[in-house]
């Protein structure tokens, strides 16, 4: 088989998982076509990793490297506003992360790698459940993926929008941020709202908290690392002439570095316990969903880069970004990198609307290109004569 004539294909199924997305962990229809497909191909999709993880391995039968590709397949809770043909079906969900594009690309590399197999080493094709704050990644993880697929190096690869079409872009450290989520309640006394002295009024309480969160980065974190704290939700009261009783805050705090995070994490901590003690009120603060900051390991970045090169070489794209700026977005592939080298990239998705936004769509026009990186990283590590042992 070459590559070439199943593009079409690809972009087909591309379209038809964007008109059916999954959220997370319930992306059973994606991964039943994810798995037949690649059954299709020769392999034997192993299933069930993390509920509906799909894992397929391309073992050329002698000794050599094992690496790890990594695509994602759910998708966000959202309403897609677009007027394409392959609109999401399903209201209040949404592939607007793109991660149906990042599925297509990595079944087209194991199309292309089984028709054309490198000469020694493995490859682990990982179709992931649940990036989307489900930690999906790590519950692979948990449930033995390295185990049960002995891997030295990982890869992931995400579109992005803003990058022209095609672009490669990587950087060694620290390319996307931990994170933390959190939720607030703020629970007060309800009364008149023209008795407010009656009340213990968690708006006001709330306000608050909400405006002294905004000092932590200003006052807490070094100005030198990245950081953000973002309320998100704020939702209190049913008319208004009464003073409620509660009010619901949620957000995320992200940073570029562990120390930073943890000092928001404290920070915020301290926020509440001071809220408490200004208003009366009590203030539950719940933190959840903890992303590790997502590290680039020097070596396979550099990796990477020269593979990106090397495809620049035979093309007219811009050349690869291998100093990309990061982002304070977070990616459960930070997982991943914290049991095994590796190296997460972006390939551009030209100006189209920004991930996660109702009018986002995945470009296809990137599907050959990712496609291209894949297989040629696969070629690249495979073909690597340091590597000496097929098992970590
Ligand atoms: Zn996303
Ligand atoms: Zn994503």
């Amino acid at each position: 088989m070459r590559v070439t004539p199943v593009i079409d294909h690809l972009v087909a199924l591309r379209r038809d998982l964007h008109a059916h997305p999954e959220l997370r962990f319930e992306e059973v229809r994606t991964a039943g076509i994810v798995a037949d497909q690649l059954a299709q191909w020769g392999y034997r999709p192993h299933r069930g990793l993390a509920k509906t993880g799909v894992v397929a391995s391309l073992d050329t039968g002698r000794p050599g490297p094992s690496i790890l590709l990594r695509a994602d397949m759910d998708a966000l809770p959202v309403t897609e506003r677009a007027e394409h043909d392959h609109v999401s079906r399903h209201a209040g969900r949404m592939h607007a992360c793109g991660h149906d594009g990042h599925t297509v690309m990595l079944l087209g590399a194991a199309a292309e790698l089984a028709a054309r197999p490198p000469a020694r080493g493995r490859v682990h094709f990982v179709f992931q459940p649940a990036e989307e704050g489900g930690a999906g990644a790590d519950v692979m993880i948990r449930e033995g993926l390295f185990d049960l697929f002995p891997s030295q190096r990982c890869f992931g690869l995400h579109n992005w929008p803003g990058l022209a079409v095609g672009r490669f872009g990587v950087r060694a450290g620290p390319i996307m941020a931990g994170g933390w989520r959190f939720s607030a309640t703020v629970s007060g006394r309800g009364a008149h709202a023209a008795q407010p002295h009656r009340a213990i009024d968690p708006v006001v309480a709330g306000a608050a908290f909400v405006q002294a969160a905004q000092h932590l980065v200003a006052r807490r974190t070094d100005p030198l690392v990245p950081a953000v704290v973002s309320i998100c939700m704020f939702h209190a009261g049913s008319t208004d002439n009464i003073l409620p009783d509660r009010a619901e805050i949620a957000g995320t705090l992200r940073a570029l570095a562990p120390g930073a995070l943890e000092a928001l994490k404290e920070g915020l901590r301290e926020v509440a316990e001071g809220t408490e003690r200004a208003f009366g009120v009590r203030i539950a603060l719940l933190f959840h969903s903890p992303y590790p900051v997502t590290v680039n390991s020097p070596a396979e970045t550099a990796l990477a880069g020269a593979v990106m090169t090397g495809l620049d070489a035979s093309t007219d794209e811009a050349p690869a970004d291998l100093d990309l700026p990061p982002s304070l977005a977070s990616e459960d592939f930070g997982f991943m990198l914290e049991r095994r080298p590796g190296a997460y990239a972006m390939i551009g998705n030209g100006p189209s609307a920004p991930l996660h936004a109702p009018d986002y769509d995945f470009n296809d026009r990137i599907i050959p290109r990712g496609i291209a990186y894949w297989a040629a990283l696969a070629r690249h590590c495979l073909s690597e004569a340091q590597q000496k042992d097929t098992h970590e």
